[in-house]
């Protein structure tokens, strides 16, 4: 989606004010009525008119006289909302090009005053999903309580508090810089997306410590669950870079075997199809004779030691509650996800997303049922919305009474698992083999047959939608 923040060079205090005060509307009100807009902005004359014919103009509001007069927000005004807020944290100055598309998010670069470039992820939930959903609109209709604005905020606030955490544990993640509704800073990974990657030089090794960040993950308790050659970046020196956190779920998630599992293929398919890796299980390493188990020696989600609940605490202090995680998870977990493919029609849960889709989903945007839970969460946790001190609401009970705008504002492992034939002693034996095998994988037991070729091609043709992406640099006030 395109990102002009041009616009928002000219923007007046005026104008976001009123853009705030539709945001606010929407806190229950699926399409605000230009009244209540007025009401909480508080312009005197007519003001809020003449902002609103402003703000549609730059496309920041959708106006709608279907049902009566309202408006309500774009996923542009959203973005000009979070970008105003973070600005005048100071967190950053400038937008540069965008660096990213993803199946559900725009990534951009920015920078800070001193010229440190970082990178700003807008998340856009309901652009992909969408898609998927369109052929069931039934789906849709149960789900009108949800709305794409609500649902990219809790997915970015998901995202920077298990970046935090993960990188407190030193997991190589980006480091979480702030927040801000539906917007995440983060550093900016010097390297490419795996799947960009053509050649590497030591293909075995680096399959080595990815699949060992699958098995320390849910030592830790947690699972990826999009973990694919799109999530996974690589530097020159082979160093590797995990990003996209919001669908991680806990080791005792319902599915979490299936998670674990698919998440474990993805990457031996890719390095097998791509890397031409083959996984041969060392077997001189364990006691494993006559065992029907995986012969290619992948890590067994059962023989993991698990510390669920591990990172909660680090979770709640991003202000990412277990409210938050279940309320994600519905929409996530309600098969909603497509899974779309790169190399591998099985794996990669990733496409190129596409604006009309973008657009047709914030056209369908639906009424909003959980902004009092939202409102007070917000409350709660203090953490992303912005001190609102010059609007005040008088009518409208069910909003703030006072807001404020601040100045400017495993598959195979089932058998081995509950095999009926073996006893328990049989069983737990099992158990420790697939233990002992997720160690010996996770530290190199295993006998890869890669290119003897080890020159470096990164990049290759699949890299050029980035040079397609529009290249963009603005600065703008505080
Ligand atoms: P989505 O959730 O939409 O899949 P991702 O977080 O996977 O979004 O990001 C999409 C793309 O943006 C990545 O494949 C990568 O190319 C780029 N990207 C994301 N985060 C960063 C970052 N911190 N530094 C550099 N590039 C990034
Ligand atoms: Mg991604």
């Amino acid at each position: 989606m395109k990102l002009d923040v041009d616009a928002l060079r000219y923007l007046s205090k005026e104008d976001f004010r009123v853009l705030t005060a539709v945001e606010m509307g929407m806190r229950n009100h699926e399409i605000v009525p230009a009244e209540l807009v007025e009401r909480i902005a508080g312009l005197k004359h007519g003001g809020t008119y003449k902002v609103l014919r402003n703000l549609l103009k730059h496309k920041l509001v959708h106006h709608d006289s279907s049902k009566y007069d309202g408006y309500r927000l774009t996923y542009l005004g959203y973005d000009f909302l979070a970008i105003k807020a973070l600005v005048n944290r100071g967190v950053f100055s400038s937008v540069g090009r965008q660096i990213g598309v993803g199946k559900e998010s725009d990534i951009f670069e920015v920078a800070t005053e001193d010229g440190t470039i970082m990178a700003m992820k807008l998340h856009r939930l309901g652009r992909v999903s969408f898609r998927a959903v369109k052929s069931k609109r039934d789906y849709l209709l149960h789900r009108r309580s949800y709305n794409w604005l609500y649902l990219s905020r809790l997915a970015a606030l998901k995202e920077f508090a298990f970046m935090k955490a993960l990188g407190e544990h030193e997991f190589p993640v980006p480091r979480a810089v702030d927040c801000n509704r539906h917007c995440v800073i983060m550093s900016l990974v010097q390297g490419y997306p795996l799947v960009q990657v053509k050649q590497l030089q030591n293909p075995d090794e680096v399959f080595e410590r990815i699949i060992g960040l699958v098995v320390r993950l849910a030592e830790h308790g947690l699972i990826h669950c999009d973990f694919n050659e799109f999530n996974i970046m690589i530097d020159d020196e082979e160093k590797v870079t995990m990003i996209d956190f919001p669908q991680m779920v806990s080791v005792s998630h319902r599915n979490a075997q299936m998670y674990f599992d698919r998440d474990t293929d993805c990457i031996f398919k890719f390095f097998s199809k791509r890397f031409h890796l083959s996984f041969h299980y060392d077997k001189d390493g364990c006691d494993d004779s006559g065992s029907d188990l995986e012969e290619d020696g992948r890590p067994s989600f059962w023989s993991i030691e698990k510390s669920a609940g591990f990172l909660d605490k680090e979770l709640a202090a991003s202000g990412f509650t277990r409210k938050d995680q279940d309320e994600i998870e519905k929409f996530i977990e309600g098969d909603v996800r497509e899974t779309v493919s790169s190399d591998d029609e099985d794996c990669a849960n990733e496409n190129q997303a596409d604006n009309n889709d973008a657009n047709a989903i914030a056209n369908i945007l639906p009424c909003l049922q959980l902004v009092e839970k939202e409102a007070s969460s917000d409350r709660e946790n203090g953490d992303n919305t912005d001190e609102h001190p010059d609007i005040s609401v008088t009518k409208e009970p069910k909003i703030a009474e006072v807001i404020h705008i601040g100045d400017e504002i495993n598959g195979s492992d089932d058998d081995c698992g509950t095999g009926s034939e073996d006893g328990i002693p049989v069983l737990t034996k099992r158990l420790n083999r697939q233990r002992q095998r997720a160690v010996a994988a996770a530290r190199g037991g295993r006998k890869a047959v890669v290119s003897r070729n080890s020159y470096k091609d990164k990049g290759g043709s699949k890299s050029s939608h980035n040079s397609k992406l529009q290249r963009q640099s603005c600065k703008l006030y505080s």
